[in-house]
């Protein structure tokens, strides 16, 4: 049998090297790509869109979809004593009370009167120590040149008098912040702003307002009266709705402790600075788990959940070296450890999913608030108790994000032409096979049909005949495809196709009765989850 492949003719060995300047070419480009392969679209466009709020595409709603599967079943399918809910968006307004964010969730912001843009004040301090911190790294940089292997970088910034210098600057500054925030005092952090000198990046000028304290959370009313009593909020976390059902759950799923309750859905934040694409959104998604656990155990499970979290993103297999723990060291007033995930996204190292020790202060204020009990009856003690929670909460929308950042490539090929892919692991990809007719004729379509309803019971499917066979590889490669079948006319005589690989490029004549089992295998989520154990 003579095997008749499509398209690449070189010989395939790929220079997997970026051809973009920098990362924040990179990332205009991301965004650019996400928008013309139907991922994600600005909301309402038409009207010039609504600031921080975006759509999914027909491909990006595919690809959230894997995600949040991905999620979903490592965290429940994968554990007994983990179940999942969908509570409402809506609450009853006291939850808020309750949980602290009608009076504690808040962000500092400020205005400069001449642009009358607004700033959160937090932000426009902690970028000013960065710049300083920056000055220190370029004296550690220019020192590190010219001593060569001779030098000493830590005798070097303690010895130094112009990072001395700066390093006394940066943390005098941080120290007085940290102060004014422990004791709400906004005019002390109106003067430091002052005092740094910072201005405006629009006007340029130091023509501040007062700094107030800004509540994240949006509004709205119920009902047909509008009222001050009926005043109710879009949750600003998900979390909530798994405090407040904690014992429904338990009871009517007769859970022991330990057990987790998980949960996806929609939060919305009125953030005063929404930029950088959909790493900050105003309506965004969540998916988070509260794990119950007995009194004085919770650090041991803090510890085992930052560790089995770190696995399942570094599963997804974008290097390690990409994620890393960020610690936090001033901790809220719930929580008695708290660390960040944090990824490499194409703008430096940032939070993508926060690991808390809670304790028991979310269950406790509800039951002060409701009246009503919250409490674990534990038989091996025989007492009832409070339990602790240690929570895992991961944004969708920055998951997507990294994702989408590290799968994008530009790469150049042996033959001197460029090709744009998207490496998704196949369980991910939007859509996993692409059936091809070679031409449009000939009884080869009718034959792609076939092979469609063969496989599109069980995964998503895309039928493309426009174009030569080279251009539609293409198509596929940029949004992530990891199978391409091509129909020809030798599939008539003998029920061969050819099937593409993405990822080398190359190409294997299989028969079609072989093509299911081959793309199972492939894009099944079980491969993963095995290496998550
Ligand atoms: P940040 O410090 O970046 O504002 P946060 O510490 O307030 O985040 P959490 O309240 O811990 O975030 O929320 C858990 C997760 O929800 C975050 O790790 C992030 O992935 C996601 N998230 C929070 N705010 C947003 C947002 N405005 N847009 C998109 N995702 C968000």
């Amino acid at each position: 049998m003579s095997a008749q492949y499509y398209f690449p003719k070189f010989t395939i060995t790929l220079t997997f090297a970026p051809t973009m300047a920098n990362q924040e070419d990179i990332f205009k480009n991301i965004i650019s790509h996400s928008k013309e392969y139907g991922f994600i679209f600005q909301s309402s466009e038409i009207y010039d869109g609504l600031s921080a709020v975006y759509d999914y595409g027909q491909m990006g709603a595919e690809l959230k979809k894997n995600l949040r599967d991905y999620w979903w079943k490592a965290m429940v399918q994968m554990h007994e004593n983990i179940v999942g809910i969908d509570a409402a968006i809506f609450m009853h307004p006291t939850t808020w009370k309750a949980s602290g964010h009608v009076d504690a969730f808040n962000d500092p912001l400020i205005d400069n009167k001449d642009s009358k843009k607004r700033y959160r004040a937090d932000v426009l301090i902690e970028e000013h120590v960065a710049k300083i911190d920056g000055k220190i790294q370029k004296e550690v940089d220019k020192a590190k040149e010219r001593f060569g292997e001779a030098f000493n970088e830590e005798t070097f910034r303690s010895t130094n008098a112009r990072v001395l210098e700066n390093q006394a600057k940066a943390d005098s500054i941080l120290s007085k912040f940290k102060d004014s925030l422990e004791k709400n005092d906004l005019e002390a952090v109106r003067q430091i702003i002052i005092d740094c000198e910072i201005v405006c990046p629009i006007s340029g000028s130091k023509n501040w307002t007062e700094v107030r304290q800004f509540n994240l959370m949006f509004s709205t009313s119920m009902g047909a009266v509008s009222e001050d009593s009926n005043t109710i909020y879009l949750r600003p976390e998900t979390a909530q709705g798994i405090f407040v059902n904690f014992l429904n759950v338990q009871k009517s799923g007769r859970m022991k402790i330990p057990f987790g309750i998980a949960q996806t859905g929609k939060a919305f934040r009125n953030e005063i600075v929404a930029r950088q694409f959909i790493f900050r959104m105003r309506e965004f998604e969540q998916m988070e788990m509260q794990f119950f656990v007995r009194p004085g155990t919770e650090m041991e499970w803090y510890n085992h959940w930052k560790e089995t979290r770190m696995k399942w993103h570094q599963s997804l297999g974008f290097g390690e070296a990409n994620y890393r723990f960020h610690d936090h060291l001033k901790l809220a007033h719930y929580a008695n450890a708290a660390c960040d995930i944090e990824f490499n996204f194409p703008f430096g190292f940032k939070e993508l999913e926060g690991i808390h020790s809670r304790t028991d202060f979310d269950l406790k204020a509800h039951e002060q608030h409701s009246g009503k009990k919250l409490q674990y009856f534990d038989p091996e003690l025989n007492q009832n108790y409070v339990p602790y929670v240690v929570e895992t909460s991961v944004g969708l929308d920055r998951l997507f994000l990294a994702v989408m950042s590290k799968a994008f490539v530009e790469e150049k090929l042996e033959d001197g032409t460029t090709r744009t892919a998207l490496n998704l692991p196949a369980f991910l990809a939007p859509i996993k096979v692409a059936v091809l007719p070679l031409v449009k004729k000939d009884g080869l379509p009718e034959k792609a049909r076939e092979i469609m309803d063969l496989l599109k019971f069980d995964h998503a499917t895309a039928y493309d005949e426009k174009d030569t066979i080279g251009k539609r590889y293409r198509r596929q490669d940029a949004i992530g495809t990891p199978f391409c079948i091509t129909v020809d006319h030798q599939s008539l005589e003998d029920n061969t196709v050819t099937i593409r690989f993405r990822d080398t490029m190359t190409q294997d004549r299989v028969s079609i009765d072989a093509l299911a089992k081959i793309v199972d295998e492939k894009v099944s989520f079980k491969k993963a989850l095995m290496s998550l154990k």
